[in-house]
């Protein structure tokens, strides 16, 4: 039976996403959010051009750019601050669209959110499933709010905490620690910021600038772990502080002026997602982070989150029943998804010191990344 209806679990970048493209292809959709309201975090996230494409077919691209920040490429210094480095934009982009973008979590979520309600899904927040009778034919969901109903196909876009993974896949699929986790910063952008700076350093761990707004940027670093705890403390300004204290360069300038007691500092420790395929089970398919959650190293997990979303619709409206459709969908997606986290993965070992691969060279497989990512998929 062809996909009709569909049901979304998860309000995140690759549910929005998934709905927003199944709503194209003229399929009934359902969304369901556990949370009371969709919301991204106030810090930002980097879009290369693989994003931006996605988001061009999605039909956000244009307010993105409005809302976020557009430019080409970036610099790569080292940790004096001298450039080493400048990463080129890929050619034949669409008329009108620049090759990267920087936007607040919490204004792409809005966008997204809106096109989802002007293209008319119907979404339930403060709502998640609790029982799932899934077939190759249908799925017949049973909600916490009392409600239920079936559906051609079940899109699990619920995070790299996936509870539908956990359930259908099995308990052993948790999120793995990396032994890593990310600081990050929300500063008024300087003006010469107008490209994603990085800042390569000897000892390790990375860290960067990234303009997301024309009165807004951020800062981030890296840091290595013991354990895969969340930091929320008060001196979160000192620590951070202290992992940059030798960078050099605009960065180190900004350090000073930015990281003092009281700054929002957010942190988390990086997690990834070993889950072997298939990524769907009858009528069930799993995508981003739910999936292939990979560390943050290349910026790609919001952009395989979309770009699933993408190939998602594309292959509901190639036509055929979900076992078939999903199939078709795995065979464009899994190879990229599972290069993408794995070299997130070893970019990640490398700066611990943990990386076992002689030769092994962070800026190459940095700037492979990028040309890998914007492969067609
Ligand atoms: C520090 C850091 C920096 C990053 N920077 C970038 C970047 O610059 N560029 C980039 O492309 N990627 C980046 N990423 C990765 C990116 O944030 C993720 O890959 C992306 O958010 C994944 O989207 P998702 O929709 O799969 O999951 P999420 O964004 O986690 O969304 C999952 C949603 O599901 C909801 N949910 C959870 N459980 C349930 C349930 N049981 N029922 C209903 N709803 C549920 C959650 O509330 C949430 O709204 C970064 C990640 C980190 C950690």
């Amino acid at each position: 039976m062809p996909i009709r209806k569909a049901l979304i679990i998860g309000g995140g970048i690759g549910g929005l996403c998934a709905a927003i493209a199944l709503r194209q292809k003229g399929v009934e959709t359902h969304l369901i959010e556990k949370q009371e309201t969709p919301k991204g975090q106030g810090i930002g996230i980097i879009h290369q051009t693989n994003a931006v494409l996605a988001e061009a077919a999605l039909g956000v691209a244009d307010e993105v750019l409005r809302q976020g920040w557009g430019f080409a490429g970036g610099r790569v210094h080292n940790q004096a601050g001298q450039l080493l480095y400048e990463i080129p934009a890929p050619a034949g982009l669409p008329e009108g669209l620049p090759a990267d973008m920087g936007i607040t979590r919490s204004r792409l979520t809005a966008i997204l959110l809106s096109r989802t309600k002007t293209l008319g899904t119907k979404i339930t927040t403060g709502t998640t499933a609790q029982v799932i009778d899934n077939t190759s034919d249908s799925a017949t969901v049973r909600f916490s709010n009392g409600d239920s109903d079936s559906y051609d196909l079940v899109v699990g876009a619920d995070g790299i905490y996936s509870d539908l993974r956990q359930r259908l896949w099995g308990e052993q699929y948790r999120a793995i620690f990396s032994g890593q986790g990310g600081w990050r910063l929300n500063i008024p952008r300087p003006e010469e910021l107008e490209h994603v700076w990085l800042y390569l350093r000897s000892d390790g761990p990375n860290c960067g600038l990234m303009p997301l707004a024309n009165d807004l940027a951020y800062m981030w670093c890296t840091s290595n772990e013991q354990s895969a705890g969340w930091k929320d403390n008060a001196d979160l300004p000192n620590e951070m502080n202290n992992l940059v204290k030798d960078v050099g360069g605009l960065y180190g300038e900004l350090r000073e002026r930015h990281l003092i007691g009281g700054a929002d500092i957010i942190y988390r420790p990086f997690e990834y997602v070993d889950l072997p395929k298939p990524w769907h089970k009858g009528s069930v398919v799993l995508i981003g982070d739910a999936a292939h959650a990979s560390t943050a190293h290349l910026a790609q997990g919001a952009a395989m989150a979309m770009e699933d979303a993408v190939v998602l619709g594309e292959e509901v409206a190639a036509g055929g029943a979900a076992p078939d459709v999903l199939q078709r969908w795995e065979n464009r997606r899994y190879k990229k998804c599972v290069w993408v986290a794995e070299t997130s993965l070893k970019l990640c070992l490398n700066e611990q010191g943990r990386l076992n691969e002689p030769g092994f060279d962070a800026l190459t497989q940095m700037i492979e990344g990028r040309k890998r990512a914007m492969a067609p998929t």
